[in-house]
């Protein structure tokens, strides 16, 4: 009985002691009731050991149990039903209709990456067979493929809740390549990370994983976030915000006795380029559908198109009254943050202070505290090209219109750019025949071209690429959505010389899995003999 009460002391009075922080409708501006624990140094450090013991075995867990792990996580947030999607709209200040649109979009993620695992050719296989006649020197048998590298830490995104969040893009690659995950919740939304965790957590358990598999800490700031990115147990890191966290986190990786790979999207202003051609064709609905995607979620999309260059003919007018027009018409919503908000007015305001910018439109007041109000900015390519300000992302629903006189001024512009997640070309057949080098160009600079189209809403496929050169990302060579993302998470590793009983399931001759591997150079599902 009286350990008993020493206990329920000591528990009251750690309680007390703890660290504790709340979020805040972004709708009314008012702080929300409940509370959440600030992780300690003891709990990252459990974390990190729990899901270093969980990856020992989650990595040997057979591919078809993985793939209905992940389908069980997305059947757990479903199951969780309004409760969730009431949460997430009082933490974000974002429509329900969006919130209950990214729950599928995060669910359909964990089913894509679970199809994935489960045909898993995606190890890459491959197999280059013994040559012991080779002369002058015989050849060892040498096979290789992919496997997961340890437990990531998983960064959440305040502008996607859910499908960048505590079961988004990166744990659902985590997961799918045999990673386990400790994420560090966003201070913006962490009500709705909980219930999220909750559901991983059920999977876990209805799936006989190990715990440790998935954990979440709490912690708004730096402190709770840079001590897991530089915990030893933790062997690589996805992040989704600002260029300042994103560098922070890369330099504290770069500074570990082992530096670890950081896969930081960091922000990105989307050039668009709409030549003269189209201009002259379908100048209007191009500015009327750009005009959209820029305030489409009070312009909180790291695709939003930040820049928008034509050449000053005859029918720029026309496009820059369609735009205005449509500007005009739509009203601000809120924010997802007053730090975001307060960030996105400062960044309009010094853009205006800049010689030779004036303002082309402004939209509606919202009526809420935190509302982004849409504004759409103009300036010439001189200007353009001597403040590098111009070229730097502002957060929300604005955007600024490049005015440029000749196909020379437009190229050139293209070349000085930095690096993008999108870029975006309306032209006709006509203008992509005159201006074939700015593909070219582009190549460079974005991770996905778009052409007659706007580069908001990102596909989850196989095919998307949701990265780009830096500033975007610190590493130009993954994407942050789609299948693909399951190699920012894996290492290649070669066996050379095993005996068939000894290899993985997937470098076997009988090829038990009926996997897509590269037997001496060739792409087979057969076995290799
Ligand atoms: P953020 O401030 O970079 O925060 C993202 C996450 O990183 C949060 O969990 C944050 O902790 C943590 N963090 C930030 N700085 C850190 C540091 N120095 N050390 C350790 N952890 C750190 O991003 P945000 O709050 O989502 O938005 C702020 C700005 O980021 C926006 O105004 C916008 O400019 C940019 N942004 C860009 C994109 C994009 O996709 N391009 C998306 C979102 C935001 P807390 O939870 O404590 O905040």
């Amino acid at each position: 009985m009286e350990s008993t009460e020493k206990n329920m002391t000591n528990y009251a009075e750690h309680t007390a002691r703890r660290r504790k922080f709340q979020a805040t409708n972004p709708a009314t501006g008012e702080v929300i009731s409940e509370w959440f624990p600030v992780s300690t140094e003891q709990e990252i450090e459990a974390a990190a050991v729990k899901a270093h013991r969980a990856f020992l075995d989650f990595r040997k867990v057979d591919p078809n149990l993985r793939a209905g792990f992940l389908e069980s996580i997305g059947d757990e947030i479903i199951e969780l039903g309004d409760t969730l999607i009431r949460k997430c709209v009082e933490e974000t200040g974002l429509p329900e209709g969006r919130i209950i649109g990214e729950r599928q979009r995060t669910v359909n993620q964990l089913k894509l990456f679970a199809g994935l695992v489960r045909d898993g050719s995606w190890v890459n296989a491959r197999i280059d067979t013994a040559l012991p006649d080779r002369v002058p020197v015989p050849r060892s048998d040498l096979r290789q493929m992919q496997i997961p590298v340890g437990p990531v830490c998983v960064f959440e995104a305040s502008n996607f809740p859910l499908a960048f969040s505590t079961a988004g893009g990166d744990t659902a690659s985590a997961l799918a390549s045999g990673c386990t995950v400790v994420a560090k919740s966003h201070s913006n939304h962490p009500g709705t990370s909980t219930l999220i965790a909750s559901a991983i957590q059920k999977a876990v358990k209805k799936n006989g994983m190990s715990d440790g598999t998935f954990t979440l800490l709490h912690g708004p700031g730096k402190d709770v976030g840079i001590a897991i990115v530089t915990n030893p147990l933790i062997k690589a890191v996805g992040f989704t915000g600002s260029f300042s966290g994103g560098m922070a986190l890369v330099n504290a990786a770069s500074k570990r006795k082992e530096p670890i790979p950081v896969y930081a999207e960091m922000g990105s202003v989307n050039p668009v380029f709409v030549l003269p051609d189209a201009c002259s064709s379908v100048g209007q609905e191009v500015a009327a559908r750009l005009v959209d995607s820029i305030t489409l979620g009070s312009g909180q999309f790291c695709t939003n198109p930040g820049l928008i260059v034509l050449l000053n003919t005859d029918h720029l007018p026309d496009f820059l009254k369609a735009a205005q027009q449509r500007i005009a018409s739509i009203s601000g919503t809120p924010m997802l943050s007053s730090a975001i908000k307060r960030s996105y007015d400062r960044g309009v305001d010094d853009l205006l202070k800049l010689p030779a910018v004036s303002e082309l439109a402004v939209g509606n007041d919202g009526g809420t505290p935190w509302q982004g109000t849409p504004r759409l900015l103009m300036t010439s390519f001189q200007a353009f090209m001597s403040n590098k300000e111009l070229s730097e992302e502002v957060f929300g629903p604005c955007s600024i219109v490049v005015v440029a006189d000749d196909k020379s001024q437009i190229l050139e512009l293209a070349k000085s750019l930095n690096g993008h997640l999108t870029a975006t070309i309306h032209g006709t057949s006509l203008d992509l025949d005159q201006y074939s080098e700015l593909v070219d160009v582009l190549e460079l600079k974005a991770g996905r071209i778009i052409l007659n189209g706007v580069p908001t809403g990102v596909e989850v496929c196989h095919s998307m690429v949701h990265g780009g050169p830096f500033p975007a990302t610190s590493d130009s060579r993954s994407t942050s959505v789609g299948t693909l993302a399951i190699y920012r998470f894996t290492r290649p590793v070669c066996y050379q010389d095993f005996p068939e009983h000894i290899l993985p399931a997937a470098l076997q001759n009988k090829n038990p899995q009926s996997l897509m591997r590269m037997i001496n150079g060739t792409l087979t599902r057969e076995t290799a003999l």
